[in-house]
Order: C-alpha cells, then structure tokens, then sequence
C-alpha cells in the first residue's frame, strides 16, 4: 500500500499533455475551479474546463457553423448559446496556446 500525504491523494483525472493520471490537487483558479498537476510532466491544467462555459462538443458546433460564414447572430440562435460565448469560442481557435498555461 502506497502511503500518500493527505493533500497529494491523487485523483482520477487524467494529465491533458502526457494522459498520465498521476495528478494531484493543485489549488484553483480566480474563478475557483480546482487545478491539478500532473506529476509526471508537471503539467499544470483544469481537468474540466467546459464546465465553466460550454461543452467540448458545443464548442466544435460554433466552430463549425462560424467556419461555415454563419454569422454570430444566426450561431446563437441555432445552438441557444450566448455571443460571448461565441465570441469566446472564435478567440479560443485564434489562440489555441492559451488553453491550459494560464499561471497565477
Ligand atoms: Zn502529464
């Protein structure tokens, strides 16, 4: 039996870069949503970053409609989804580096 400190428990998450899932509790982001690092790259990231916005799949969808001509307008009614949330997915294609190496 492995003997882990009470804060290093690790979770079932896996690492986003390496796939690893030896990763553990690495405090929050401002908006409170729990981080974790990656123990074997030391990769730091949010496991589930959609649940602050949209889902992966809704995501792909915008991007689609929006790489299509669709304009905004039409985006948001069809997937009943915000322009800022639109806004934030068409940013989020432009600066695919941003993703995940946000550091405090
Ligand atoms: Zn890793």
């Amino acid at each position: 039996m492995d003997h882990l400190s009470n804060e290093q428990k690790l979770s079932n998450t896996a690492c986003t870069r390496c796939a690893s899932q030896q990763c553990v509790r690495f405090g929050s982001n401002r908006g409170g949503t729990q981080r974790y690092i990656c123990k074997d790259c030391g990769r730091t990231f949010t496991p589930d970053p959609a649940r602050r916005g949209i889902s992966e799949e809704r995501a792909e969808q915008i991007k689609t409609l929006i790489a299509n001509g669709h304009p905004i307008t039409k985006v948001t009614r069809l997937l009943k989804v915000s322009p800022k949330t639109v806004y934030k997915v068409i940013r989020s294609v432009e600066q695919p580096k941003v993703s995940d190496q946000q550091e405090d």
